[in-house]
């Protein structure tokens, strides 16, 4: 089982033609709700992949957390640790202009109120859009499930939740803000200090370059033409922690999670765009 423990968003994106200036009034051209969060979108892309799919997060007792949680439900993730608690529904505010450039306002609202219980064997999977400190507790207590963090977004709180990891996730902008430098895998290795923990980040259409203690892997990305990127970090987390919990191999599990990040590029939006194992296999075939 892959056990995710991280945020749920509705997604609220208003498509203007130009992004409004501060006091200024734009209307929208076109406005759509979606689910979101990285939580959920990397439980969906674990459920895509074949994994039996539980998260753990939290929303409203309004109208949107029950929305979104039948939404998340709907894609075979298991939803019973998805509380309904008194604070809003978490919700990101996205304006996007004509030319693709945004602005985002995250409401964190439920998610910061997110308690997970320790996990035993498995895979547990969090990123940093839930309480730091809660999944610090967490990883300590859960040392029999192999431990996947996704840094995302960066912050510096996570350093105390490193020693409890064993595999570290992160593009190129949060290894930056993590541990500063030039060289991706010293930053890597100056962040994780067990013999048996590994570390990977993400390097957009270049790929992605995997780094031990004394060795690395690097991972070109499969050539696609991309139309949208949104969710194709979250795609490849999920998705790896599927092919993981299914005892695939490391060194064949990070080209198969990014042939399924691959195929997340060309759809819009991030949960409706995580491809089943099925279209991963036949687009490796292809
Ligand atoms: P994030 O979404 O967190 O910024 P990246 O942009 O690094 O993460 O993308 C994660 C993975 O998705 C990459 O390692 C790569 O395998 C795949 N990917 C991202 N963009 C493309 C692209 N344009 N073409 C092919 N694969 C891509």
């Amino acid at each position: 089982t892959v056990h995710v423990v991280g945020s749920i968003n509705i997604d609220i994106i208003a498509r203007v033609a130009a992004l409004p200036k501060p006091g200024e009034t734009v209307l929208a051209l076109e406005s759509t709700r979606l689910a979101g969060g990285k939580g959920a979108n990397q439980a969906v892309a674990a459920a895509r992949m074949g994994a039996a799919c539980r998260m753990v997060g939290a929303v409203g007792a309004d109208e949107g957390g029950g929305w979104i949680r039948e939404i998340i439900a709907s894609y075979g993730v298991e939803i019973s640790g998805i509380a309904q608690v008194q604070a809003a529904t978490g919700a990101a505010h996205i304006a996007v202009d004509s030319a693709g450039e945004n602005q985002i306002i995250v409401l964190p609202g439920a998610n910061a109120h997110v308690v997970a219980e320790p996990v035993d064997g498995g895979i547990l999977l969090a990123q940093l859009e839930v309480p730091v400190q809660m999944l610090t507790t967490l990883f300590a207590a859960s040392p029999s499930a192999r431990r996947i963090l996704n840094a995302a977004p960066p912050t510096p709180a996570a350093l105390a939740l490193l020693p409890h990891v064993d595999i570290l996730i992160v593009n190129e902008h949060e290894l930056a803000a993590l541990a500063p430098g030039p060289s991706a895998p010293d930053q890597l290795r100056s962040l994780l200090t067990r013999p048996d923990q590994f570390g990977i980040v993400t390097l957009g259409a270049k790929g992605l370059l995997a780094v031990w203690p004394d060795r690395e892997l690097f991972v070109p990305a499969w050539p696609v033409n991309a139309q949208d990127t949104i969710g194709a970090g979250d795609c490849f987390c999920g998705s790896l922690a599927a092919l993981l919990d299914a005892g695939t191999p490391v060194e064949q599990a990070l080209p198969l999670a990014a042939a399924a990040a691959a195929l997340c590029t060309l759809k819009p939006g991030a949960a409706p765009a995580m491809p089943t194992r099925a279209e991963v296999d036949a687009f490796i075939a292809s």
